[in-house]
Protein backbone atom coordinates (compact mmCIF):
# COMPACT_ATOMS: atom_id res chain seq x y z
CA UNK A 1 0.00 0.00 0.00
CA UNK A 2 2.69 2.45 0.80
CA UNK A 3 4.45 2.24 -2.76
CA UNK A 4 0.89 2.34 -4.38
CA UNK A 5 0.56 5.72 -1.45
CA UNK A 6 3.77 6.90 -3.03
CA UNK A 7 2.99 5.87 -6.88
CA UNK A 8 0.18 8.48 -7.03
CA UNK A 9 -1.25 10.01 -9.93
CA UNK A 10 -3.04 7.80 -13.54
CA UNK A 11 -0.22 4.89 -13.18
CA UNK A 12 -1.25 4.65 -9.12
CA UNK A 13 -5.06 4.81 -9.89
CA UNK A 14 -4.09 2.21 -12.85
CA UNK A 15 -2.51 -0.08 -11.02
CA UNK A 16 -5.14 -0.22 -7.58
CA UNK A 17 -7.82 -0.23 -10.49
CA UNK A 18 -6.16 -3.57 -11.79
CA UNK A 19 -5.91 -5.08 -8.31
CA UNK A 20 -9.33 -4.43 -7.44
CA UNK A 21 -10.94 -6.33 -10.95
CA UNK A 22 -8.29 -9.03 -10.14
CA UNK A 23 -9.73 -9.49 -6.27
CA UNK A 24 -13.26 -9.52 -7.16
CA UNK A 25 -12.89 -11.85 -10.11
CA UNK A 26 -10.85 -14.08 -8.07
CA UNK A 27 -13.05 -13.97 -5.27
CA UNK A 28 -16.15 -14.68 -7.99
CA UNK A 29 -14.46 -17.49 -9.52
CA UNK A 30 -13.07 -18.99 -6.38
CA UNK A 31 -16.73 -19.04 -4.33
CA UNK A 32 -18.74 -19.90 -7.48
CA UNK A 33 -16.42 -22.30 -8.61
CA UNK A 34 -16.07 -24.20 -5.37
CA UNK A 35 -19.85 -24.35 -4.74
CA UNK A 36 -20.28 -25.13 -8.71
CA UNK A 37 -17.86 -28.22 -8.08
CA UNK A 38 -19.09 -29.33 -4.67
CA UNK A 39 -23.38 -29.51 -5.75
CA UNK A 40 -22.72 -29.90 -9.37
CA UNK A 41 -19.96 -32.52 -10.21
CA UNK A 42 -21.07 -35.05 -7.58
CA UNK A 43 -24.31 -37.08 -8.23
CA UNK A 44 -24.90 -38.35 -4.57
CA UNK A 45 -28.45 -38.99 -3.26
CA UNK A 46 -27.98 -36.19 -0.64
CA UNK A 47 -27.23 -34.16 -3.37
CA UNK A 48 -29.95 -35.37 -6.12
CA UNK A 49 -32.31 -34.74 -2.67
CA UNK A 50 -31.71 -31.03 -2.46
CA UNK A 51 -32.36 -30.11 -6.45
CA UNK A 52 -34.37 -27.32 -6.71
CA UNK A 53 -34.95 -27.63 -10.89
CA UNK A 54 -35.34 -31.01 -13.35
CA UNK A 55 -32.26 -30.11 -15.15
CA UNK A 56 -28.72 -29.35 -15.49
CA UNK A 57 -27.45 -25.64 -16.31
CA UNK A 58 -26.24 -25.55 -19.77
CA UNK A 59 -22.44 -25.25 -20.81
CA UNK A 60 -23.42 -22.18 -22.81
CA UNK A 61 -25.38 -20.75 -20.10
CA UNK A 62 -22.36 -21.01 -17.30
CA UNK A 63 -19.61 -19.53 -20.48
CA UNK A 64 -22.30 -16.89 -20.73
CA UNK A 65 -22.38 -16.15 -16.68
CA UNK A 66 -19.05 -16.28 -16.00
CA UNK A 67 -18.30 -14.02 -19.03
CA UNK A 68 -21.22 -11.15 -17.60
CA UNK A 69 -19.51 -11.50 -14.56
CA UNK A 70 -16.49 -10.87 -15.14
CA UNK A 71 -17.65 -8.04 -16.90
CA UNK A 72 -19.44 -6.79 -13.76
CA UNK A 73 -15.96 -6.89 -12.10
CA UNK A 74 -15.03 -4.37 -13.87
CA UNK A 75 -17.49 -2.50 -12.80
CA UNK A 76 -17.68 -3.12 -9.45
CA UNK A 77 -13.73 -2.07 -9.06
CA UNK A 78 -14.77 1.11 -10.17
CA UNK A 79 -15.89 3.07 -7.36
CA UNK A 80 -13.60 0.67 -5.08
CA UNK A 81 -10.74 2.55 -6.83
CA UNK A 82 -12.64 6.27 -5.90
CA UNK A 83 -13.04 5.43 -2.27
CA UNK A 84 -9.26 3.95 -1.68
CA UNK A 85 -7.58 7.53 -3.46
CA UNK A 86 -10.21 9.05 -1.41
CA UNK A 87 -9.46 7.04 1.90
CA UNK A 88 -5.52 7.93 1.21
CA UNK A 89 -6.33 11.67 0.84
CA UNK A 90 -8.16 11.27 4.06
CA UNK A 91 -11.75 11.78 2.62
CA UNK A 92 -13.79 8.68 3.64
CA UNK A 93 -15.35 7.66 7.24
CA UNK A 94 -13.40 4.25 6.40
CA UNK A 95 -11.03 3.10 9.37
CA UNK A 96 -8.67 0.71 10.62
CA UNK A 97 -8.58 0.79 14.86
CA UNK A 98 -10.13 -1.20 16.90
CA UNK A 99 -12.14 0.85 19.48
CA UNK A 100 -14.23 -1.54 22.62
CA UNK A 101 -17.23 0.72 20.87
CA UNK A 102 -16.80 -1.62 18.00
CA UNK A 103 -17.69 -4.98 19.33
CA UNK A 104 -21.08 -3.01 19.26
CA UNK A 105 -20.97 -0.82 16.38
CA UNK A 106 -19.24 -3.40 14.01
CA UNK A 107 -22.56 -5.51 13.69
CA UNK A 108 -24.46 -3.15 13.82
CA UNK A 109 -22.65 -1.04 11.44
CA UNK A 110 -23.06 -4.52 9.15
CA UNK A 111 -26.69 -4.88 9.51
CA UNK A 112 -27.49 -1.18 8.63
CA UNK A 113 -25.64 -1.44 5.41
CA UNK A 114 -27.11 -4.57 4.28
CA UNK A 115 -30.48 -3.59 5.43
CA UNK A 116 -29.85 -0.19 3.25
CA UNK A 117 -28.26 -2.56 0.22
CA UNK A 118 -31.46 -4.93 0.55
CA UNK A 119 -33.70 -2.20 0.54
CA UNK A 120 -32.01 -0.52 -2.77
CA UNK A 121 -31.88 -4.23 -4.16
CA UNK A 122 -35.83 -4.80 -3.68
CA UNK A 123 -36.70 -1.91 -4.98
CA UNK A 124 -34.31 -1.54 -8.65
CA UNK A 125 -34.81 -5.17 -9.21
CA UNK A 126 -38.76 -4.81 -9.33
CA UNK A 127 -38.24 -1.97 -11.18
CA UNK A 128 -36.08 -3.56 -14.02
CA UNK A 129 -39.03 -5.91 -14.14
CA UNK A 130 -40.99 -3.01 -15.81
CA UNK A 131 -41.20 -4.37 -19.59
CA UNK A 132 -39.77 -0.95 -20.47
CA UNK A 133 -36.47 -1.86 -18.67
CA UNK A 134 -36.29 -5.51 -18.50
CA UNK A 135 -35.29 -6.58 -21.95
CA UNK A 136 -32.53 -3.71 -21.63
CA UNK A 137 -31.17 -4.23 -18.52
CA UNK A 138 -32.14 -7.43 -16.76
CA UNK A 139 -32.68 -9.82 -19.19
CA UNK A 140 -29.34 -10.92 -18.84
CA UNK A 141 -29.89 -12.46 -15.57
CA UNK A 142 -32.85 -14.10 -16.30
CA UNK A 143 -31.02 -15.94 -19.25
CA UNK A 144 -30.14 -18.45 -16.37
CA UNK A 145 -32.91 -20.91 -16.19
CA UNK A 146 -31.81 -22.51 -14.32
CA UNK A 147 -29.04 -20.51 -13.04
CA UNK A 148 -25.99 -21.87 -11.72
CA UNK A 149 -23.20 -20.79 -8.85
CA UNK A 150 -21.73 -18.78 -11.61
CA UNK A 151 -24.45 -16.25 -11.78
CA UNK A 152 -23.80 -14.80 -8.91
CA UNK A 153 -22.57 -11.59 -11.10
CA UNK A 154 -24.34 -12.05 -14.38
CA UNK A 155 -25.63 -8.69 -15.06
CA UNK A 156 -25.86 -6.53 -17.73
CA UNK A 157 -23.10 -3.81 -17.43
CA UNK A 158 -26.41 -1.52 -16.64
CA UNK A 159 -27.64 -3.69 -14.18
CA UNK A 160 -24.13 -3.68 -12.23
CA UNK A 161 -23.99 0.21 -12.42
CA UNK A 162 -26.84 0.30 -10.57
CA UNK A 163 -25.52 -2.10 -7.76
CA UNK A 164 -21.82 -1.27 -7.60
CA UNK A 165 -21.69 2.32 -6.30
CA UNK A 166 -24.12 1.95 -2.69
CA UNK A 167 -21.76 0.29 -0.49
CA UNK A 168 -19.27 2.74 -1.70
CA UNK A 169 -21.24 5.74 -0.91
CA UNK A 170 -22.14 4.40 2.77
CA UNK A 171 -18.11 4.78 3.09
CA UNK A 172 -18.60 8.51 3.03
CA UNK A 173 -21.48 8.58 5.06
CA UNK A 174 -21.46 6.80 7.95
CA UNK A 175 -18.05 5.40 10.11
CA UNK A 176 -17.17 1.82 8.47
CA UNK A 177 -14.47 -0.53 10.17
CA UNK A 178 -12.57 -1.99 7.50
CA UNK A 179 -12.98 -5.60 8.64
CA UNK A 180 -16.82 -5.11 8.20
CA UNK A 181 -16.73 -3.83 4.44
CA UNK A 182 -14.24 -7.00 4.06
CA UNK A 183 -17.04 -9.28 5.91
CA UNK A 184 -19.79 -7.63 4.06
CA UNK A 185 -18.58 -7.58 0.20
CA UNK A 186 -17.71 -11.64 0.88
CA UNK A 187 -21.17 -12.26 1.97
CA UNK A 188 -22.61 -10.74 -0.54
CA UNK A 189 -20.28 -12.72 -2.50
CA UNK A 190 -21.34 -15.77 -1.24
CA UNK A 191 -25.02 -15.26 -1.14
CA UNK A 192 -25.37 -14.53 -4.54
CA UNK A 193 -23.50 -17.79 -5.32
CA UNK A 194 -25.60 -20.11 -3.46
CA UNK A 195 -28.99 -18.86 -4.05
CA UNK A 196 -27.84 -19.21 -7.34
CA UNK A 197 -26.41 -22.69 -6.63
CA UNK A 198 -30.05 -24.51 -7.81
CA UNK A 199 -29.90 -26.56 -4.36
CA UNK A 200 -30.56 -25.86 -1.15
CA UNK A 201 -28.41 -26.40 1.20
CA UNK A 202 -29.32 -24.91 4.16
CA UNK A 203 -31.00 -27.83 6.42
CA UNK A 204 -34.64 -28.56 6.86
CA UNK A 205 -35.10 -27.93 10.04
CA UNK A 206 -33.27 -24.04 9.99
CA UNK A 207 -35.68 -23.34 6.64
CA UNK A 208 -38.44 -23.76 8.90
CA UNK A 209 -37.39 -22.10 12.09
CA UNK A 210 -36.15 -18.17 12.36
CA UNK A 211 -33.55 -18.12 9.81
CA UNK A 212 -35.01 -19.74 6.59
CA UNK A 213 -38.71 -17.72 7.69
CA UNK A 214 -36.38 -14.23 7.45
CA UNK A 215 -33.33 -14.83 5.25
CA UNK A 216 -33.46 -15.72 1.43
CA UNK A 217 -31.47 -18.66 0.40
CA UNK A 218 -31.44 -20.80 -2.72
CA UNK A 219 -35.23 -22.05 -2.66
CA UNK A 220 -36.39 -18.86 -2.20
CA UNK A 221 -34.48 -16.87 -4.76
CA UNK A 222 -35.32 -19.85 -7.16
CA UNK A 223 -38.68 -19.37 -7.07
CA UNK A 224 -37.32 -15.59 -8.60
CA UNK A 225 -35.98 -17.08 -11.81
CA UNK A 226 -39.08 -19.30 -12.69
CA UNK A 227 -41.83 -16.56 -11.73
CA UNK A 228 -40.52 -13.06 -12.45
CA UNK A 229 -43.41 -11.41 -10.25
CA UNK A 230 -42.47 -12.99 -6.98
CA UNK A 231 -39.23 -12.83 -4.65
CA UNK A 232 -37.39 -9.67 -5.36
CA UNK A 233 -35.25 -9.51 -2.26
CA UNK A 234 -31.12 -10.19 -2.27
CA UNK A 235 -31.18 -11.34 1.95
CA UNK A 236 -34.17 -10.67 3.61
CA UNK A 237 -37.38 -12.06 3.62
CA UNK A 238 -39.06 -8.57 4.92
CA UNK A 239 -39.85 -6.14 1.37
CA UNK A 240 -40.97 -9.47 -0.11
CA UNK A 241 -43.04 -9.89 3.23
CA UNK A 242 -44.12 -6.35 3.44
CA UNK A 243 -45.05 -6.14 -0.28
CA UNK A 244 -46.78 -9.62 -0.97
CA UNK A 245 -44.15 -10.69 -3.15
CA UNK A 246 -43.46 -13.20 -0.90
CA UNK A 247 -43.13 -17.43 -1.40
CA UNK A 248 -41.72 -20.07 -0.29
CA UNK A 249 -43.02 -22.55 1.70
CA UNK A 250 -45.76 -23.94 -0.77
CA UNK A 251 -43.33 -24.42 -3.35
CA UNK A 252 -40.95 -26.82 -2.06
CA UNK A 253 -41.92 -30.77 -0.94
CA UNK A 254 -39.35 -30.42 1.67
CA UNK A 255 -40.93 -27.42 3.47
CA UNK A 256 -44.17 -29.28 3.28
CA UNK A 257 -44.07 -30.07 7.84
CA UNK A 258 -44.18 -26.34 8.21
CA UNK A 259 -47.62 -25.83 6.09
CA UNK A 260 -49.16 -28.38 7.48
CA UNK A 261 -47.73 -27.20 10.62
CA UNK A 262 -49.42 -24.11 9.71
CA UNK A 263 -52.46 -24.96 8.33
CA UNK A 264 -53.13 -27.02 11.75
CA UNK A 265 -52.90 -23.94 13.67
CA UNK A 266 -55.31 -21.63 11.86
ZN1 LIG B 1 -30.95 -14.30 -9.71
ZN1 LIG C 1 -35.25 -10.43 -11.65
Amino acid sequence: MDELQALGGPAGFALTYGALVAIVALRYVAIAGLFYWLLWSRETPRVKSRLLTDGRPRPATVRAEIGWSLISALIYALPGVIVIEAWKAGGTLLYTDWRPIDWVWVPVSIFICLFIQDTWFYWTHRLMHHPRLFRIVHLVHHRSRPPSPFAAFSFHPFESLVYAWLLPLLIFIMPIHVAAVLFILTLMTLASVLNHSGQEIIPDRWLKGPIGHHLITAAHHDIHHRDFTKNFALYFRFWDKVMGTDVMEDAYPFLESRREQREGAD
